[in-house]
């Protein structure tokens, strides 16, 4: 694409914002970045709001189109699989992928977003840090900022305003006033709060490093993914209601005896449970879903401002980083046309951040309850060696959305396909030894097509 003089205004330098500025520089254009927090980098992060992510090749991919990922290489761990923890303390291990290259990686979200943004004022973008957008005009184009800190309120006019704003985006809020545009926001009854599991004194970790560890509890559930200091970043997951839920745990006595009877190994690694649970904030976990995704060519919402999805695929960032790949290659595709290329990039990522928003919330029963289940493990098995003997016509539903860059629309309907396989090799079986090969092939090849597999 031609170097272009036009200015391009980002709403948000949470993780899509500084990213997306990168991608853009490096075609030319000239960035800004409004964020309305202080600069992390300044200022530390406020308690149970670091949580850790786990990136995968979506996420990589757009790393490495920016030139990003080998500098990311010191700051994550790589997690081979699920460590299951089960009420009477025993482990399972449950590999995520067929082998060491098949992994998802621990990545602190702060870390993570000062690095991006280092990187975006490094390629040349300026980020305006305590100026919380207050309003975008849909006629004019025109966006108001606020300073947070001295109250004064400035009106800026640039050719295209995106919103990387989060899932509470002002630009979106400005959005609803337009006529037919659709929006719904879905919330769990379920919500989360941060957790730590400290490192040993020798400033090891206390739990398998390599692993993503969970605690199901069908109704809640507790995982640790690890930091590269030694500690673990644990997130709960509780109803905001009812018995066993963040209502009920009201005194420091309550939270113990909670965690002593349903997570029993893991209190004895948190001296401090109590206190920073009562320090920490409790989080809300949202869908949401809108169309359309622009105003003409003037205005775009990318990343959680215009699909938010619940974090139990691991993978709202993963997506929001393979919308920018995917909005950078329509410009090298069709150049500043913005009109079209908004158009286009809403018609080829909506139906994909749809059906990964669905997976997302079909994936909170699997990790809270059925990973505890036998019957789960096996078939998770038979998944493994049904793609080891058909590589690419037998992908595993995680592996698609995890370890490939295949649309997430495809992985939906194709694991739709193969969860009715399974269900039928599986439900007579309880040993990988008794799999009835002749008619998995058979099935293979009567349902499902080659893939064509991206990394
Ligand atoms: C508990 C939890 C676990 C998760 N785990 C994973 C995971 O393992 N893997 C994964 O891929 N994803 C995960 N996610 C999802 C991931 O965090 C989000 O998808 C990602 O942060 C979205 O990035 P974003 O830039 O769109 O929004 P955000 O990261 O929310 O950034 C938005 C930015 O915009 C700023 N902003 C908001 N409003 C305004 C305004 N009016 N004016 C100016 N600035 C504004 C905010 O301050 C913020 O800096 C998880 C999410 C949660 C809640």
């Amino acid at each position: 694409m031609k170097s272009s003089p036009e200015k391009i205004t980002l709403i948000g330098a949470g993780l899509n914002g500084p990213l997306l500025a990168i991608l853009l520089m490096q075609r030319g254009l000239s960035v800004e970045i409004y964020e309305r927090r202080p600069d992390m980098r300044r200022i530390r992060m406020s308690a149970g709001r670091s949580i850790n992510l786990a990136l995968s090749t979506r996420g990589i991919y757009a790393l490495q189109q920016a030139g990003l990922w080998e500098r990311m290489r010191s700051i994550i761990i790589p997690m081979k699989g699920r460590m299951m923890h089960s009420i009477a303390s025993e482990l399972t291990f449950q590999p995520y992928g067929q082998n060491e290259t098949e992994v998802i990686n621990s990545i602190s979200r702060a870390e993570l977003n000062i690095a991006l943004i280092n990187a975006a004022e490094e390629h040349g973008a300026t980020i305006h840090f305590n100026q919380r957008c207050t309003g975008y005009d849909l006629k004019t184009g025109s966006t108001r900022v606020r300073n947070e800190e001295t109250g004064e309120e400035t009106t800026l006019q640039a050719a295209v305003v995106i919103g990387c704003d989060g899932s509470a985006s002002a630009i979106r809020g400005e959005m609803l006033k337009l006529s037919r545009f659709n929006f719904s926001q879905q919330y769990l009854d379920y919500g989360y709060k941060e957790l730590t599991i400290p490192a040993s004194s020798q400033g090891e970790h206390l739990l398998e490093t390599h692993a993503l560890h969970i605690w199901p509890r069908g109704n809640h559930m507790l995982i640790a993914l690890p930091n590269i200091d030694g500690t673990f970043a644990c997130i709960l997951f509780l109803p905001f209601e009812g018995a066993d839920s963040f209502a009920s745990l009201t005194t420091h006595a309550q939270v113990i005896q909670f965690f002593e009877s349903r997570f029993p190994d893991v209190v004895r690694l948190m001296p401090q449970l109590a206190d920073n649970y009562f320090a920490n904030p409790t989080g809300a976990m949202v869908t949401v879903k809108c169309s359309p995704w622009h105003v003409e060519g003037r205005a775009l919402l990318l990343g959680d401002a215009v699909h938010a999805i619940v974090p139990f695929f691991g993978q709202g960032l993963n997506c929001g980083f393979e919308d920018c790949t995917c909005l950078v290659e329509l410009l090298d595709r069709h150049g500043a046309e913005w009109a079209g290329v908004f158009a286009e990039f809403e018609n080829e990522r909506k139906v994909n951040t749809d059906a990964i928003a669905d997976m997302a919330i079909e994936n909170f029963a699997e990790m809270r309850d059925r990973v505890a289940d036998s019957r789960f493990l096996l078939r998770k098995k038979v998944e493994l060696a049904l793609e080891a003997k058909y590589p690419r016509l037998f992908v595993p539903k995680y592996a698609m959305v995890t370890f490939h860059r295949i649309p997430y629309s495809v992985a939906l309907a194709r694991g739709t396909v193969q969860d009715r396989m399974l269900t039928e090799l599986c439900e007579s079986i309880y040993r990988m030894e008794d799999l009835d090969w002749s008619k998995a092939d058979w099935l293979i090849r009567r349902d499902l097509t080659p893939l064509e597999l991206r990394q």
